[in-house]
């Protein structure tokens, strides 16, 4: 016996740590949303049966994740759009929305304009603009050029989740009202800094703020200049070894 559970002790401690599992689980009206992050841009949406995928794209380890009712895009740069991983996260009827620049390549998606509603099963999901306004490329060109790419607001049971896309604090995110959840971008020269990107969150004011896409930045600066602010900064590990 004692041999046994010694056995049994020892090949516990020899099962490989998993990675913490960074789900966010919010409650709804309806069922509990999951969310969780991936990699970089890449997220999983889930409530009830359905399984949403927010920029599934390379280098996101997507490998076991079962299909997407829904695949939703934000704009044609290889960190969003990746014909290979929508095609392998598509099943028969899944719908793909995205904005018209994504779809002359995503022939499949909806498109979704800037502005624009539409329902998925029991989610709405509004496209709002994202765009560079001084973060621009060294031409002078936007990395975003106002129209292109689409944020998304997904509402699901009366709760309100924002996903920023590649964008700067712009007049339609800070005019947001209602946002139980944003995620929230900050690289530079894409997007914003941290301070920048906390200072558009304190005009719209949302109870969570998530930075995603912020590879090399330092989210703690942007969490200490929400100290007080009422939002709550939740980090999570974007970027696993
Ligand atoms: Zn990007």
């Amino acid at each position: 016996m004692k041999f046994t559970a010694a056995l049994l002790f020892t090949a516990a401690l020899c099962v490989p740590a998993l990675a913490a599992d960074q789900t966010q689980i919010f409650a709804t009206q309806a069922s509990a949303l999951r969310i969780t992050p991936i990699y970089h841009a890449t997220v999983k949406i889930q409530a009830g049966q359905d399984i949403i995928y927010l920029d599934p794209a390379k280098p996101a380890k997507m490998d076991g994740m079962g299909p997407g009712g829904l695949i939703l895009i934000t704009d044609i740069h290889g960190d969003h759009m990746d014909a290979d991983y929508v095609t392998k996260l598509s099943k028969p009827g899944t719908a793909v929305i995205a904005p018209a620049a994504v779809a002359k390549t995503i022939t499949q998606a909806r498109v979704l304009a800037n502005g624009e509603t539409t329902r998925w099963h029991d989610f709405k999901i509004t496209a709002v603009p994202m765009y560079n306004i001084s973060h621009n490329q060294p031409t002078g060109q936007p990395f975003h050029d106002k129209g292109r790419g689409n944020g998304y607001v997904v509402n699901y049971g009366g709760k309100n989740i924002y996903f920023a896309g590649d964008t700067e604090g712009v007049p339609e995110m800070r005019a947001l009202k209602d946002i139980d959840v944003a995620f929230i971008p900050m690289n530079l020269p894409y997007t914003m800094t941290p301070a920048e990107a906390a200072d558009a969150v304190k005009a719209f004011h949302p109870k969570i703020a998530i930075p995603y896409h912020y590879k090399g930045q330092d989210v703690q600066a942007f969490k200490k200049a929400l100290d007080r602010s009422g939002v709550q900064v939740r980090l999570l590990e974007w970027y696993p070894e």
